[in-house]
């Protein structure tokens, strides 16, 4: 997983639907905190508005990164 700090919000790709999220770690990131996506393909940290899409769902196909 990449871990590179950007200023504008990052889209991942998360091999299942539960992920974590720590923001990058460091001066950058925030507390670690776990996400299950449920019935969705994606979730929105709340910390960094990182959002993590299921490698392979629809909804990755969609935003184009396969
Ligand atoms: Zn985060």
């Amino acid at each position: 997983m990449k871990t590179t700090a950007h200023d504008a919000p990052e889209t991942l790709l998360a091999d299942g639907k539960r992920v974590r999220c720590d923001g990058g770690g460091g001066a950058l990131g925030h507390p670690v905190v776990y996400y299950d996506m449920g019935a969705a393909d994606d979730v929105e940290c709340q910390y960094c508005g990182r959002r993590y899409v299921v490698r392979g769902s629809a909804r990755a196909r969609f935003l184009g990164l396969a």
